[in-house]
């Protein structure tokens, strides 16, 4: 530090304490950065870097920002994941000697913003610590600015950390080296980066937890929990340099409470958000949001990552559910009321910190005033989960009062304009008033004395900041003020101002009313401030209670809405779903009826269904939609079916073909293995598993082969509910071989015009995956869609002389003049959109062998591959392979361009081939 002047010494012991966090150093009125940190902060907040001399022969490098702005510039840097040291002069300038004294006092990371401006209301900002020992994993996670807690533990395993990591999406861990690295590895699995910082045995930590949280007994929690909790409180404090009076319970549980959810399955079924843009909207959170307050949307979040496994809990959320569902007025005035109240949690946190202004004392009573409605509207509904809740609420009516008999209707935004504390509270207060608003009449005196005096009309009083109260005279009048008691104080361009010793003195004594009135104000406003402090624990159980009653209701509007059903549970293993539908595309799809389907999975008349059929059928929107109806009804919510008879699941898990994991850089294929590796290690017979496509993306004979081999172990090993679509038609055979497993399909309407897809599941197998038929759709020319039609015609052909192969069961298609004829009446484009009631009831039998449009070109199913060297005899191998590429490719996944580009691509290849063969 040698050579540096004393205020850059300062800086650098500053700078030591500080860290890894940038250093916004308090001069006067700007926060300067210097150095490194300097650097850094032009680049990332644009602002010019300029160099200051520090002592040294060279200039350091230095940056700035106005105090009065800085907290945008905070946020900004706190956003790009920087942690930010904000350090003040904690001495009076004017009478500090030497360098004024300055201190860090407080350090702004990613996980500890406050400031809800950077923060979304709907959403939880968590800060999480972990702590491993002993094959053991504690987590705690805290979101600061609502005081939530929560603390688990588990045994060490890759998955359960990353499944816990997406229920909270922390933006900040804190733990020792190794715990740390596994949480930046599970979150870098999500795409998520973490900002990690080390740190070990938080001193005492026996003392720490005792003395943040003298209402917890911590003779019952584990170590490992309590260690994590340690390093977090730890952590807190370090940063925040404050007590934090909101932390005071912490919430425990066991991951094995609830559904288990893994990441893949999460995103799959789109829970909180879409697999395409990771929006909100179009997610199940985005359909079942219809919450009133910040509070209620966060906890429904929660709420949909942790669905329950205990029937009682679901039931009564469930019986409240009802209740509301069924009272339309009831839940109407409900919602009113919710709309009024504030977010509890965040006003209870800026309270603890002491950021809280009057606004926000006013905002917490305009919705403490709203408790003893929303208690009487639940006490109206006959509902016992209702009516306890009710019973608890506490409407903290002295805490309103208090605010109301303190604080002003309309506060000052500024204490220092005064008026925030009303008249009455405060017989000091009130004294200061009068007197300067004596003060301000004795003036009003003055002024017509003064004109009477000096015989000026147009004399006035008036004030500014910098002279205090003056005389004003207009030039052309100055002639007739007498010489002597006017004291000139400042010179206008046609008027002169002056002070008199009065003036001068009364001054004094109004400005000092005035300040002490401000300084009075403000320290009555803080004592109530931390009264109310005092009374967070009673805020914070209120919050939560209005939390749940906006979930609650929130599923009741959506319910009623969109005519769901109470879910039913049976104790047992059985699963019937009747009329079932996907909440979300339904909800999406305008104008077009949802095509409802029944789902029956059980002990005695199958438990795995294995949907075969073409791409676009609805396969996936079908098992989609068992498994959400599933979700729905575990964490309390109503149905959308007409009837669902649920066991309680304890695990969903989903292997859906398009969640390609590349931000891992692992191929598709590779993560199916990885996932079902998983699967067979962890499901129990009270899971359900969702298979899409299962097998695909290797060559055609080991996917097969690699399916078969999976189902059987579901069926044999695992014994639990399953839904699998497949290409693979063969794989129909395994009915006669598996007892419990039931082919399906999605119905197929063919005529003269084209192929209609019914979205109506049926029994028995599809023969055909109608590939070469979106082919066409997407408007692949004619040559190549009839010539893949020809190989396909020529491989059918070739396999009729061979050996038969195993058959699928009889398809289901429906044709306008088939066997079986179905009285469809609706035109192919509007049979998806006929009523979903009236769609025609199909069973398996309906149609024999299919014939194709009225081409004339027979579809058979191109994933019966024919034996190779009969197919290498019919067609040339050039063209095998690009009837194999056509086969394989994934239209729907094509942008214009590439789908232009593959075309040209074939058509030369075809050109090519053509030339070949003469
Ligand atoms: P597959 O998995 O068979 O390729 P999807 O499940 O992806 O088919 O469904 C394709 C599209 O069909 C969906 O995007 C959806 O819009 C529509 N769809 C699916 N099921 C239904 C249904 N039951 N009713 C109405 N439309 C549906």
């Amino acid at each position: 530090m040698a050579g540096y002047t004393p205020m850059m010494q300062q800086y650098l012991s500053v700078k030591a304490d500080a860290q890894d966090a940038l250093l916004f150093f308090r001069l006067g009125d700007f926060y300067e950065m210097f150095f490194e940190d300097a650097v850094t902060a032009a680049r990332e907040l644009e602002i010019t870097l300029t160099g200051r001399e520090a002592g040294q022969e060279e200039r350091i490098p230095m940056c700035g920002v106005p105090y009065h702005s800085a907290e945008g510039y905070i946020a900004r840097l706190v956003d790009k994941g920087y942690k930010v040291a904000i350090c003040e002069q904690v001495e009076d300038p004017a009478t500090a000697k030497g360098v004024v004294r300055r201190e860090i006092v407080r350090i702004v990371t990613p996980g500890t913003v406050m400031e809800t401006k950077s923060l979304s209301e709907g959403s939880n900002n968590f800060i999480v610590a972990a702590a491993e020992h002993d094959g053991r994993f504690g987590l705690a996670a805290c979101d600061l600015t609502t005081g939530e807690l929560y603390a688990t533990s588990f045994p060490v395993s890759k998955e359960t950390i990353l499944n816990e990591l997406n229920v909270y999406r922390p933006s900040e861990a804190v733990g020792d080296a190794s715990a740390l690295r596994r949480l930046k590895e599970e979150a870098a699995r999500s795409g998520q980066e973490l900002l990690g910082t080390e740190r070990d045995q938080p001193g005492d930590s026996d003392t720490l937890l005792r003395t943040q949280f003298p209402g917890v007994d911590w003779t019952r929690p584990e170590g490992i929990r309590k260690l994590a909790i340690a390093r977090l409180v730890a952590y807190l404090g370090e940063t925040q340099k404050r007590s934090l009076g909101h932390l005071q319970s912490v919430k425990f549980y066991d991951p094995k409470q609830y559904m288990a959810l893994d990441a893949f399955t999460r995103r799959n079924l789109e829970l909180t958000e879409t697999v395409r843009d990771r929006s909100r909207k179009g997610s199940l959170l985005w359909l079942l949001d219809k919450t009133r307050t910040a509070m209620g949307t966060r906890l429904l979040k929660r709420w949909i990552d942790q669905p329950l496994l205990d029937q009682a809990s679901i039931e009564e959320r469930l019986d409240a559910v009802e209740a509301l569902h069924g009272s339309w007025m009831e839940r109407e005035e409900l919602r009113e009321e919710l709309k009024e109240v504030y977010d509890l949690e965040r006003l209870v946190g800026r309270i603890a910190y002491g950021t809280a202004n009057a606004r926000d004392l006013n905002a917490l009573k305009a919705s403490l005033q709203r408790v003893p409605a929303i208690r009487a509207v639940c006490e109206r509904l006959d509902s016992a989960p209702l009516a306890k809740l009710a019973g608890g609420l506490d409407d903290c009516a002295d805490l309103a009062e208090a605010i109301g008999a303190a604080i002003a209707d309309e506060p000052p935004v500024s204490v220092r304009e005064g008026g925030l504390i009303r008249t009455g509270y405060d017989a000091k207060l009130d004294e200061l008033h009068v007197a300067s608003k004596n003060g301000k009449t004795w003036i009003a005196e003055l002024e017509r004395q003064e004109r009477e005096a000096t015989g000026i009309k147009s004399l006035k009083i008036g004030f500014n900041k910098v002279f205090g109260y003056y005389l004003e005279v207009t030039k052309a009048n100055l002639s007739m003020l007498p010489e002597g008691r006017y004291e000139r104080k400042q010179t206008l361009a046609n008027a002169e101002r002056f002070v008199t010793p009065e003036l001068k003195e009364k001054e004094t004594l109004i400005l000092e009313a005035e300040d002490r009135m401000v300084d009075l104000e403000y320290s009555l406003f803080a004592e109530l401030r931390d009264r109310i402090a005092a009374q967070i624990p009673r805020l914070q159980k209120l919050a939560e209670q209005i939390a749940s009653l906006d979930v609650l209701q929130s599923f009741a509007e959506v319910g009623s809405e969109k005519r769901y059903t109470r879910p039913r549970f049976e104790s047992g293993y059985d699963l019937t779903v009747k009329e079932g539908r996907h909440p979300v595309v339904e909800a999406v799809s305008e104008g077009v009826t949802f095509i409802h389907n029944d789902t029956s999975l059980t002990k005695d008349d199958g438990s795995i269904l294995l949907i075969t059929g073409p791409n676009m059928a609805g396969k996936s929107t079908y098992m989609r939609q068992v498994a959400m109806i599933s979700i729905m009804a575990q964490i309390g919510c109503f149905v959308p079916a007409k009837l669902a008879q649920l066991p309680l699941i304890d695990r969903i898990f989903t292997r859906i073909g398009a969640a390609d994991d590349l931000v891992g850089g692992q191929s598709t294929f590779m993560v199916e293995m990885k996932d079902i590796q998983v699967m067979t290690e962890q499901a129990t017979d009270r899971s359900l598993i969702i298979i899409d496509e299962l097998g695909r993306g290797t060559s055609t004979d080991e996917g097969m082969a690699i399916a078969q081999a999976v189902i059987e172990y579901v069926h044999d090993v695992i014994g639990c509910k399953a839904l699998v679509s497949t290409h693979f038609h063969e794989l129909a055979r395994l009915e006669e071989s598996l007892r419990s497993l039931r082919n399906g399909c999605m119905a197929v309407k063919e005529n003269a015009d084209g192929v209609t897809f019914l979205r109506k599941l049926v029994a028995g197998a599809a023969d055909s995956s109608y590939g070469i038929y979106c082919a066409q759709l997407a408007g692949l020319p004619q040559s190549i869609v009839s010539r893949a039609y020809n190989l396909l015609e020529s491989a059918a052909a070739s396999e009729i002389t061979d050996e038969p192969r195993m058959r699928a069961p009889a398809p289901a298609i429906v044709r306008e003049s088939g066997p079986a004829i179905v009285t469809e009446e609706a035109s192919p484009e509007s049979a998806s959109e006929s009523e979903a009631g009236a769609s025609p009831e199909l069973d398996g039998t309906a149609a024999g062998a299919p014939t194709a449009p009225d081409s004339g070109i027979v579809q058979l199913s191109i994933f019966e591959e024919p034996p190779k060297h009969e197919r290498t005899k019919k067609a040339s191998p050039a063209a095998d392979k690009l009837a194999d590429k056509l086969r394989k490719l994934d239209i729907m996944r094509l942008s214009p361009l590439q789908a232009l580009e593959w075309l040209n691509d074939a058509r030369n290849q075809l050109i090519e081939i053509g030339d070949s063969q003469g």
